[in-house]
């Protein structure tokens, strides 16, 4: 029986975890840091909470005898990300990356890339007044000093102080739709949107171009130089290779 963990947290670690589901010869684990109270739950074995820094990872890999693990997390979780190269070397595990691509400028948008988030909230003075915040609750104290500005922010889970002086939070989980968030940019009076490069469904981004409001996009960390996908299918094809997971069938090539 093959043991793969992935580190999720995203909507790619959860149809990962279905993917392999019921593939005879392997189990998953999926690992999420608990963060939200209310986290949407992975087919397969579940874990929560952190793993003690790299040695901790080294000594679960090493209990749970991983044959393989999936970094699952978020484009921007680059903690975790870096902890999971350095223990998968340390214990001779094969790593591989799944992270969907980032978004690329279209006609009639307007954005500003920025390193990060610092940088954003350095820019936003410049740029309007009535900000939509969608960097995540983890971010919102970066912009806590700018008291001209008026901010909506939307999280998960409330995010705590220091957060900004004039500041209405929107507490959802998306998808969201493109008619939505139009609505929320017309309510809100919204002039300037705020995200990460995230990549993946984009609705703020089509309402933001059709609005003509321009948006802050705070770049992505360099990728470690580890064997990467951006999708679920080519991750259980690198898992068949990798560790020998069944193809659909259900009949693994060979066993070892
Ligand atoms: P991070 O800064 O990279 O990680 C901080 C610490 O949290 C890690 O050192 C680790 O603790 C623990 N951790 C993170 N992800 C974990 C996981 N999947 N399983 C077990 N422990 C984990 O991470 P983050 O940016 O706070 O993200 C936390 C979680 O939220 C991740 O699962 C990520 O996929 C998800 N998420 C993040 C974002 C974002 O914008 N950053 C957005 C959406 C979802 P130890 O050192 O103790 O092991």
């Amino acid at each position: 029986m093959s043991r793969v963990l992935i580190l999720g947290g995203t909507t790619e670690g959860r149809l990962l975890a279905s993917a392999c589901a019921g593939r005879p010869g392997v189990v998953t684990i999926s690992s999420l840091a608990g963060r939200t109270s209310d986290p949407l739950i992975p087919a397969g074995e579940l874990r929560i909470g952190g793993f003690g820094g790299v040695a901790g990872l080294v000594a679960y890999l090493r209990a749970e005898r991983i044959d393989a693990v999936v970094d699952a997390t978020h484009t921007f979780a680059r903690r975790m990300t870096g902890h999971a190269v350095e223990a998968c070397a340390a214990v001779g595990v094969p790593l591989l990356i799944l992270r969907r691509p980032g978004w690329t400028e279209q006609p009639g948008d307007t954005w500003h890339r920025v390193p990060s988030i610092d940088a954003a909230a350095e820019l936003l003075p410049g740029l309007g007044e009535r900000i939509f915040l969608t960097t995540g609750r983890q971010e919102i104290a970066a912009f806590a000093h700018l008291d001209r500005l008026w901010f909506l922010a939307r999280s998960v889970e409330p995010p705590e102080p220091p957060m900004p002086h004039r500041l209405e939070v929107l507490l959802d989980r998306g998808p969201f739709t493109v008619e939505g968030e139009l609505s929320r940019l017309a309510e809100h009076r919204i002039d300037v949107l705020v995200t990460k490069d995230s990549g993946g469904a984009a609705a703020k981004l089509a309402a933001a171009r059709a609005r003509s409001i321009p948006v802050v996009l705070v770049d992505r960390p360099a990728p470690p130089p580890v064997p990467t996908v951006a999708t679920v299918a080519e991750a259980v094809e690198w898992l068949r290779t990798a560790i020998d997971v069944p193809a659909g069938n259900g009949t693994p090539e060979s066993r070892r």
